[in-house]
């Protein structure tokens, strides 16, 4: 399974720099896969350079909070020395939750590019609106999904298909 996958992204070719983003995305997200985690993978650019990476530890850490883009946040605002990060954008597989969008908010990401969407839990668009909701923040962080949606939509299924398989052994 684990050699399929590697074949399927290692072929990839991005066709522009929001691809090549995600599919060091991807990569992070392999990395959880690799600890039996979750496939969320994120990184955090800043002037057209990677800032920080990071995936999913909640299994890992034991800590609901350890999502990717909280763990990317936490490390780019050390590495910064602020909590804004206003000239920076975040590219993550799967559309944020309510807590991921929250804290993008407050650490004020100029733009969010997500790969595939989530129609149970994600907070960008699919349950809920919170960037749009949140005029009241006086920031307003801009969006748009579906970069390499086939593949990060791939990572989860894959995941969620293989988890089915060891439960019923
Ligand atoms: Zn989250």
């Amino acid at each position: 399974m684990s050699s399929r996958r590697s074949t399927l992204f290692s072929g990839l070719r991005p066709s522009n720099i929001h691809e090549r983003f995600m599919l060091e995305a991807i990569k992070e997200a392999e990395k959880a896969i690799a600890k039996q985690e979750c496939p969320i993978g994120c990184v955090i650019v800043k002037d057209d350079k990677i800032l920080v990476r990071s995936h999913n530890l909640r299994l890992t850490r034991g800590n609901a909070i350890c999502h990717a883009e909280v763990l990317a946040i936490d490390k780019a605002c050390r590495k910064i020395g602020d909590f804004r990060l206003n000239d920076c954008d975040m590219y993550v597989t799967l559309e944020p939750c309510t807590m991921c969008a929250g804290a993008i908010i407050q650490s004020r990401i100029r733009k969010v590019y997500f790969g595939a969407y989530e129609p149970k839990s994600g907070a960008v668009c699919s349950c809920n609106d919170i960037f749009n909701v949140a005029h009241g923040h006086n920031h307003q962080v801009e969006y748009e999904g579906g970069i390499l949606e086939e593949q990060c939509a791939a990572m989860m299924k894959d995941f969620f298909r293989n988890i089915r398989i060891r439960d019923r052994k």
